[in-house]
């Protein structure tokens, strides 16, 4: 591909001014709702980050309130968006600021890249959209974009992939308008240039595009096969007492990290789902527990594993609840449940439990 081509950049840059997606955070240029909304959008849809964005921000309008409010809260505005790491950095990260900055945005690559949860690609896209810096912000839809132009034989997860779609975006940014070139590449990729039949014929730069003249723009970017996750089995118990239910608080480094769980864990190799279960509750709360029937099986991949949650209804036996290997733990009746952060996995059975208190 002949790059670069200001006249491909041009068009592109029109094709945007006309057609630009009217999201909230684009409405001002103000750092801090462009690093959240950047943060929602890791790994989340645009369509359901819009609705979260929005609650987060009049919960937290501005990073001083997010500095000041406990982890937890923070935790229960993001439940249900997943990927709760994030949420914990966006903390920690906006108490940084305020400790190291009195709550002003820096305005170097280097410093955001110092904040927890700042990759190279939200340190680009807050000081290119907030502050006009000339920097690539290349995501999903700018890698798919860029590979099909260049029809890049590369696969853009790979480091030389990554090099070369960072080169080409280099050289075709225009200096003093980065913002609107990695906005119009980003939007270009979620309505024309999509994973599945792109619509070749709308778009504004199809006579620069190596892909489309191979007749095969879906073939790109091109995919090196990966491994298949692992797999497990979990187990988890509903421990009632009354209408109260034992809930645990996991420890706040490490995976879902000081989110709320009904208590349990992974199975060993040749363990049978319910000594599994009673291990688990011995070593994690040192109860002893009934295992009796099965209530459900819930099955969620993560982005490096995929699990089968086999959760059981148990009879508390013996032993007072202690967080001994975990961070914290309570009774809590069931129609308070909904104040606790939970994983995706562990609000099914809250909803299963609410459900349950209703009919009875
Ligand atoms: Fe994507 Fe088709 Fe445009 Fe190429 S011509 S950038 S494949 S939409």
């Amino acid at each position: 591909m002949d790059i670069p081509n200001p006249e491909l950049v041009e068009a592109l840059l029109r094709w945007y001014a006309a057609n630009r997606r009217d999201l909230p955070w684009r409405r001002q240029r103000d750092p801090y709702a462009i690093w959240v909304a950047e943060v929602m959008l890791q790994q989340t849809r645009v369509e359901t980050a819009i609705s979260y964005y929005e609650r987060f921000l009049t919960r937290f309008p501005n990073v001083h309130e997010l500095a000041a409010a406990p982890l937890e809260e923070v935790l229960k505005a993001w439940e249900g968006l997943g990927y709760y790491a994030r949420a914990r950095h966006l903390h920690r990260a906006a108490r940084l600021l305020v400790e190291k900055y009195g709550g002003e945005f820096p305005q170097t690559f280097k410093e955001w890249r110092r904040l927890p949860g700042v990759g190279p690609y939200i340190a680009a896209a807050v000081l290119s959209i907030a502050f006009g810096q000339d920097l690539p912000a290349i995501d999903g839809n700018a890698i798919r974009v860029l590979a099909r132009l260049a029809a890049m034989e590369e696969d853009p997860r790979r480091p030389a992939g990554r090099q070369r779609l960072q080169t080409l975006a280099e050289q075709l940014l225009p200096s003093g308008r980065a913002g609107d070139f990695n906005q119009a590449l980003m939007d270009l990729g979620a309505t024309l240039c999509t994973p599945k039949a792109p619509r070749c014929s709308e778009c504004p730069i199809q006579m620069f595009c190596a892909a489309f003249r191979q007749g095969k723009p879906e073939a790109f970017p091109v995919r090196t096969p990966r491994r298949r996750l692992p797999h497990y089995d979990v187990t988890a118990g509903i421990i009632q007492d009354g209408d109260r239910v034992l809930i645990a608080q996991r420890p706040p480094q490490g995976m879902l990290g000081g989110l709320w769980e009904f208590p349990g864990g992974k199975v060993e190799p040749g363990e049978g789902l319910e000594d599994c279960l009673k291990r688990e509750l011995q070593e994690e709360l040192g109860i002893e527990v009934k295992v009796e029937e099965p209530v459900m099986t819930i099955r969620h991949t993560y982005t490096h594993m995929r699990i089968t949650l086999h959760v059981f209804r148990c009879r508390w036996i013996g032993g007072t609840p202690q967080p001994i290997g975990c961070a914290d733990v309570r009774w809590v009746p069931i129609a308070e449940l909904e104040r606790y952060p939970f994983p995706n996995t562990d609000r099914k059975i809250v909803e299963r439990l609410r459900r349950e208190s209703h009919e009875a």
